[in-house]
């Protein structure tokens, strides 16, 4: 009996070290499971504004794989070991620290030296009140509980300008990472940025005038844009899957009602009931503002900011 049980024992660390060799250089056989990418780099996106930017300025030279599917909700997203295992092998881990803490863990724990932060990239926002305060509310009330381990606000995709940051460190750090394609992802990175440069001057003008400035949202994913181009964020719950108390709903009703709001922003993959509720207590339309934090249905980024752009200028009564 000791013989067999330290046969077993032996077996185990055999394993323990295969697994852990399998997390060092040899993972980018296992991590890419088509095997036809050959040698091009693996970088793994978290969701998907990061994918898309990633496949901007990743162009032929690398295989973009994503964490998070089309119709899934970001937040609180939970990993598979075989993609806890793709971010060990992959070259780069492109994701947002505190957004989604199973992808925090995992490049923590498999990649900590090729993880990139895009919130790292650029200055950041601090969460705002409501987000400490709810955040705390939605721990004790849901199964998934929405814990921020970062003070700042993550959603910073929805401002072109800093978003444009993020594209120019990323293409230094694709550059680095496979310098025989440096240039490629230089001049990528630089085509972005022009890109998200354009977007910014259209939301910059498309917003200039406009008869209120406030915006009622699901979640309060837009403190970037509302900063960059001088709205007001009013959040009615921080936690998309999270239902706002009827304390904070009552309080948004009375800030819409004084702000003159029109409409009451929705998204897709949110329950839209507090919403409608919401609306019809003010006087108000409802109107889909999409978070992007899933790929939109048809387009891409651009294309689903730009909608965000007409939603706005119709919802604000925005004129020129
Ligand atoms: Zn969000």
């Amino acid at each position: 009996m000791p013989y067999k049980a330290r046969f077993f024992s032996l077996l185990a660390g055999g394993v323990l070290l295969a697994t852990t060799a399998a997390c060092g250089s040899g993972a980018a056989q296992t991590a890419a499971p088509g095997g036809a990418a050959g040698d091009k780099p693996t970088v793994v996106a978290a969701f998907y504004p990061l994918q898309w930017l990633t496949e901007q300025i990743a162009g032929q030279d690398v295989t973009v794989q994503t964490l998070t599917a089309p119709g899934v909700e970001p937040h609180d997203l939970e990993l598979t070991p075989q993609q806890v295992a793709g971010v060990g092998g992959a070259t780069m881990t492109v994701y947002i620290k505190g957004l989604q803490p199973a992808v925090d863990e995992a490049v923590e724990q498999n990649g900590a030296d090729k993880g990139f932060d895009a919130a790292a990239a650029v200055q950041t926002l601090p969460a705002t009140a409501e987000e400490e305060a709810e955040g705390g509310e939605a721990a004790h009330e849901h199964e998934h509980e929405h814990e921020h381990e970062v003070s700042y606000d993550p959603h910073l995709w929805l401002d072109p300008n800093r978003f444009a940051g993020v594209a120019t460190k990323l293409g230094e750090r694709l550059a680095a990472a496979d310098p025989a394609h440096a240039q490629d992802y230089k001049e990528r990175a630089a085509k972005a940025v022009t890109a998200l440069g354009a977007l910014d001057q259209e939301f910059t003008k498309g917003l200039a005038t406009c008869s209120t400035r406030s915006i009622v949202t699901a979640h309060e994913a837009f403190g970037y844009l509302a900063d960059r181009y001088k709205l007001k964020q009013v959040g009615i719950s921080i936690d998309p899957e999270a239902e706002p108390s009827p304390a904070r709903v009552a309080e948004v009703a009375k800030v819409a009602k004084a702000e003159k709001v029109t409409t009451i922003f929705t998204e897709a993959l949110v329950s839209t009931k507090v919403a409608e509720v919401l609306a019809t207590e003010v006087g108000a339309k409802t109107a889909v503002l999409d978070p992007m934090e899933s790929q939109p249905s048809g387009g891409d980024y651009l294309s689903a900011m730009r909608g965000n752009l007409t939603t706005l200028r119709t919802a604000l009564g925005c004129t020129a």
